[in-house]
């Protein structure tokens, strides 16, 4: 390979000829691959910082078309990682190297790189992702060994690799938090040989979406800009105004997209937030953003305490935790059931809100995560494996340990969680009680007034025909009678249960999964487990 003409920074990859010109003409540059994956940023990036010391650095991002066609992944999704790409090339570049994009299945990326470049070592950060990143991993890793090339794989989040205790886990996770950020490197050494890819648009990649009109947007200005607007004014009130969809879309702190695209480094968060705290706490008036920001700290733990559920058990994605589990639910759903709720169209208007704000929107907060959740494995009675690929699309925050680890959870099949059945009426009342919210989602109830937003159903016919609307026309009756079928599933849980060696496997998984934060105590029967955190 031939140094372009006039680059000096690229003079160090290409030794002036001592042999043979033609030997010199051969000679390709000695690379370090920075391979870029969940984790799109140059800032406390230590894969990035330690390629660097090693040598000229290729940083590279692949985009695998078949990763984009599994049944988790979404338009929306690309979309959002893609405005971050942008805006990583753009950091790259000003350093001296920008990104290089290959659009192909990773190893192919890697071979047809290796005719152009010689790879010292790949550098990445570790991933904790999908069962098919997983394999992939798996591929790369051997294809890396047969070609005697060396993936350094550094942590980015408190997830542990192999763990085997979980006992220590929370003192690691504070030992990395609390460490200094890897500095990002002055500057990169221009491999000029080497030109990127366009970065494909969604259409291009044939990605299965629907419109999503009010995506949060992708990159890091923007994932900074959320920060700095938390911690300052708009997350005093987090921990008041989380619970409802109304309110938490601003008072939350909308950071999850930045942290599942890598554009911030969660240390980055935890020690934004510490050092906000340690203001609150030596300002002379008490604050009640102190209380908020506590609550959110505890938030970027949980983060990883659930990602190491699915690094521990990758299977976790598609099989229960708990095998006394198997069998609970059909493992086929019942499609008009799952379309019903897919759309929006349950006949309970604020699941049906909810549902269409995250169509349309691709983020609802955690309280109605776990609602729509639980109207599906309890009410409908819906395998968490098929709800969770459709709200798993839906999110652009999608995070593969949390998201499986949550739908496992809500679903009740974990043994070591109370199960909570939500009552889609009671949500209403509490989270919208006016009903402005259900209006706004769902346009069909728009002139329906008074409490019947909650309940259009129990209308009468000249009440409804006042509101203009007919239910079971422009709007459905309920899919199911909330109540009955929260008796029903109540039950039915109630009695898988209490099977005999159910109680012998949440200790099982207790052990493997549960937080050791809190001293946590196992019943005999019935096997019911009180663990881990999370009521919110
Ligand atoms: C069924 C279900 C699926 C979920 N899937 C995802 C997912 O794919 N990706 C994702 O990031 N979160 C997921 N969550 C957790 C939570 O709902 C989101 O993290 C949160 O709503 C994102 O908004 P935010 O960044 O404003 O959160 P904030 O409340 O501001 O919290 C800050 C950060 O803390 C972490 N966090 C907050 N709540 C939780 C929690 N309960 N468990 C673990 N981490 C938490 C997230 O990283 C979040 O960005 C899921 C929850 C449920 C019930």
């Amino acid at each position: 390979m031939l140094r372009a003409k006039g680059d000096a920074r690229a003079s160090h990859l290409h030794p002036e000829p001592t042999g043979p010109a033609q030997t010199w003409a051969m000679e390709k540059p000695r690379v370090q691959v920075v391979w870029f994956k969940r984790d799109l940023r140059v800032v406390d990036h230590a894969p990035l910082a330690e390629a660097t010391a090693a040598g000229p650095v290729l940083p590279l991002y692949i985009v695998e078309p078949e990763l984009w066609q599994q049944s988790d992944a979404s338009a929306r999704q690309f979309a959002a990682l893609r405005e971050g790409l942008i805006e990583l090339d753009a950091a790259l570049a000003a350093l001296g190297q920008g990104l290089i994009v290959r659009c192909a299945n990773a190893i192919a990326a890697l071979e047809s790189l290796r005719a152009q470049v010689t790879i010292e070592a790949i550098w990445s950060h570790m991933e904790t992702g999908n069962a098919w990143t997983f394999a992939r991993d798996r591929a790369v890793a051997a294809w890396a060994r047969e070609q005697r090339i060396v993936w350094h794989q550094r942590r980015q989040f408190g997830v542990v690799r192999g763990l085997k205790e979980r006992r220590a886990w929370v003192a690691q996770w504070e030992r990395l938090m609390a460490a200094p950020q890897v500095a990002t490197p002055l500057a990169l050494v221009r491999i000029g040989s080497i030109v990127s890819e366009p970065i494909p648009e969604p259409a291009q990649l044939a990605i299965d979406d629907q419109p999503c009109p009010g995506r949060q947007r992708g990159g890091r200005v923007a994932a900074l800009a959320l920060l700095d607007s938390f911690l300052g004014a708009r997350g005093a009130n987090y921990h008041r105004q989380m619970s409802s969809p109304r309110s938490a879309e601003n008072a939350c702190s909308r950071l999850s997209l930045g942290l599942a695209t890598g554009t911030l480094s969660l240390r980055e968060v935890v020690q934004a937030t510490r050092a906000r705290r340690a203001a609150l706490r030596d300002a002379a008036e008490p604050s009640p953003q102190t209380r908020a920001l506590a609550a959110f700290e505890s938030r970027l733990h949980w983060h990883c305490h659930f990602i190491q559920k699915l690094e521990s058990e990758a299977t976790l994605e598609h099989t229960h935790v708990h095998r006394g589990y198997d069998g609970l639910r059909p493992s086929a759903p019942d499609a008009a059931r799952l379309a019903a709720w897919r759309d929006g169209l349950t006949g309970w208007p604020f699941v049906d809100a909810c549902v269409r704000m995250l169509r349309d929107t691709g983020w609802i907060n955690f309280r109605m995560r776990a609602m729509l959740v639980a109207l599906a494995s309890y009410h409908l009675w819906l395998p968490w494996q098929a709800s969770g690929a459709v709200l798993a699309r839906r999110f652009t925050d999608y995070e593969p340990g949390i998201h499986w680890a949550q739908m496992q959870m809500q679903s009740g099949v974990t043994g070591i969680n109370i199960p909570r059945i939500y009552n889609p009426l009671k949500q209403s009342r509490d989270q919208d009680p006016d009903g402005a919210f259900i209006r706004r989602w769902v346009p069909e109830l728009a002139a329906v007034g008074g409490d019947w937003i909650h309940s259009p159903w129990q209308m009468d016919a000249s009440i409804a025909r006042r509101a203009g609307v007919r239910i079971g026309i422009d709007y459905p009756a309920p899919i199911v009678d909330h109540e009955q079928a929260a008796r029903e599933a109540r039950a039915r849980l109630g009695e898988w249960r209490r099977r005999p060696g159910m109680g012998a496997q949440n200790h099982a998984v207790l052990i493997k999964h549960g937080s050791r934060k809190r001293k946590v105590t196992v019943r005999a029967a019935p096997p019911r487990v009180q663990a881990d955190l999370f009521e919110q």
